[in-house]
């Protein structure tokens, strides 16, 4: 899962995206309510940790605009104690759910994956295609009843792959999903990443369930 964070204090910003890192998400951070506002309008992300009071807009006018236009991007606010006024208008406004400072980032992860989960459907949680199995909560992999440990980046990509089994994802769309949008398109880290996977899922297996689609990009077989 990729989320935004937008939160001015340096401090608050890097321990989510250390925390939620940690948890295998990938992690955008930026400081400024403008910078904010025209990622969540422009990038792919699963979720958004919103901060209220920040420089350029402010929270609350972020998340205004993007219900006004229709952005379903699930949002969870990050307020100080003393903003009761605030996050009441943020749920009314369409926030999803909102965390006090200080806070533990299990907490964090917790709303997370509740907010996501309305938004996909509970059904989603298990990924498959044939004998290979993913498991978003307790993100288990298995093939042929086999468990595969999997980094939190390799879960990742993989998670992309299976979510559309069949269609081809191309490198650009790879990297804005699975790393962060100040990553390197030059480099060769995707082909490395899908190697891996190949290695880990595909292995000795007599079906073969990575596909690469020549000069174009990447693919799980919907029906191997
Ligand atoms: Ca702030």
């Amino acid at each position: 899962m990729k989320i935004l964070v937008v939160e001015d204090e340096k401090k608050i910003a890097s321990f989510v995206r250390k925390g939620l890192e940690a948890q295998g998400f990938v992690v955008d951070v930026c400081h400024h309510g403008d910078d904010g506002y025209a990622l969540a309008t422009t990038r792919p992300y699963d979720a958004l940790v919103l901060d209220i009071m920040l420089p350029g807009r402010d929270g609350l006018s972020i998340l205004r605009s993007l219900r006004e236009h229709k952005v379903p991007l699930p949002v969870v606010l990050l307020t100080a104690r003393s903003e009761l006024n605030e996050r009441v208008e943020g749920l009314n406004l369409g926030a999803d759910d909102y965390l006090t400072k200080p806070f533990f980032i299990e907490e964090l992860t917790a709303r997370l994956h509740a907010v996501t989960r309305r938004v996909t459907g509970a059904g989603r949680s298990i990924l498959a295609v044939a004998d290979l199995t993913m498991n978003l909560l307790t993100r288990e992999v298995r093939r042929g009843g086999t468990n595969i440990e999997l980094t939190p980046r390799e879960f990742t990509l993989l998670e992309h792959l299976l979510r559309s089994p069949g269609r081809v994802l191309t490198r650009v769309q790879i990297c804005e999903q699975v790393w962060s949008y100040d990553f390197d398109p030059g480099t060769n880290l995707v082909e490395v990443y899908i190697q891996r996977l190949r290695k880990k899922v595909d292995g000795d297996a007599p079906v073969k369930l990575i596909e690469t689609i020549r000069g174009v990009g990447y693919r799980v077989k919907a029906h191997p």
